[in-house]
């Protein structure tokens, strides 16, 4: 049975009685890709589950959590602003999202509620997939918001040598830095502001630079670099975890100055596609998940 959705996609739908049904809370949550993306992989599994979108005021994150049980939902997905209030109602929480303190996957094992936090896996496996690591490298870690310390924590249990924290708001950076200290086993971890010659040893000695600041997306397209490009050189990787637009000033001005780039689609599969292996027992279709993403962002 085919239906044209309201963007004049046709696209297969099976609703029936054995329908199981999953999604995504956030408020707002209209321009969540997850539904495009979780959609065509579970078509592609042939599972007769469906993944809606959510809109959950804060006040009743509460209820909305006591659903998952109530309806005897597969799971969720936690978006903002949900995500740190999300991991107070877990009966169990994986290691990343008790030291995050932030859920973005909550698990239904019969009555149990066990939440993940799958953004950090998510990271290190888009840059698996293009061949890196931070595992014994240098970073560079630029933000210091739930993004940041994501992947902060996940580089630190990496293995990486050292973490540079670089923030706007300095301050916030040092929060990040004590999270990756008592986690992880680098050598050294050091903050500073996004201006000085500190910042610029710090990134110009990166192996891996990671920009976890929302410099660059979109409507703001054609702000940023968050750090000059000149820092920028080859041999690096260049990391922004924005992925509208895929490609950011940060991006450019990497490209221009001989980097490798990975942006931020990369991280977004990887995180959904960790979510559906917790649900389902499955390893997800992680290019079918991609192709959806790229065709929404297109939109
Ligand atoms: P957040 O908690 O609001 O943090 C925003 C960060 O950006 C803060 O460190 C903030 O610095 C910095 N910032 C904002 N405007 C700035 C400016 N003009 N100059 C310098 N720094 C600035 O946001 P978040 O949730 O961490 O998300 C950050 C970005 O990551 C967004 O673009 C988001 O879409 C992206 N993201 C991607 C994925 C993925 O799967 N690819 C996952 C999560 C997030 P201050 O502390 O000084 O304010």
């Amino acid at each position: 049975m085919g239906r044209t959705t309201r963007r004049g996609r046709c696209e297969r739908v099976r609703i029936d009685t054995q329908t199981r049904t999953l999604g995504v809370i956030g408020w707002p949550v209209e321009h969540s890709l997850s539904p495009a993306m979780h959609n065509a992989a579970l078509r592609e599994m042939g599972l007769n589950w469906a993944y809606l979108a959510f809109a959950v005021e804060p006040e009743r994150v509460a209820e909305a959590v006591a659903a998952v049980r109530g309806l005897g939902l597969v799971g969720l997905n936690v978006t903002i602003p949900h995500k740190q209030a999300v991991a107070g109602l877990m009966d169990e929480l994986d290691d990343a999202a008790s030291a995050l303190g932030a859920v973005n996957t909550i698990v239904r094992s019969e009555d149990r509620l066990i939440g993940f936090n799958t953004d950090g896996p998510g990271f290190l496996r888009s840059l698996q997939e293009r061949g890196h690591t931070v595992e014994g490298r240098r970073v560079a870690i630029i933000g210091a918001g739930g993004a940041a310390r994501s992947v902060a924590y996940a580089t630190a249990r990496a293995g990486a040598a050292s973490i540079d924290l670089l923030n706007r708001t300095a301050e916030k950076a040092e929060a990040v830095a004590r999270l990756a200290q008592e986690k992880g086993t680098a050598r050294r971890v050091n903050t500073s502001g996004l201006e000085g010659e500190r910042a610029r040893e710090a990134v110009s000695s990166a192996d891996v630079v990671v920009d976890c600041t929302s410099v660059g997306m979109y409507p703001n397209v054609n702000e940023g670099p968050v750090v000059p490009g000149q820092w920028l050189r080859p041999g690096q990787v260049v990391v922004d975890l924005t992925y509208n637009p895929r490609e950011t000033t940060l991006l450019r001005a990497a490209l221009e100055q001989g980097a490798e780039v990975v942006d931020g689609t990369g991280m977004l599969v990887h995180q959904g596609a960790i979510s559906l292996l917790h649900w389902s027992g499955r390893e997800a279709p992680v290019e079918v998940m991609r192709e959806a993403l790229l065709a929404a962002l297109a939109r």
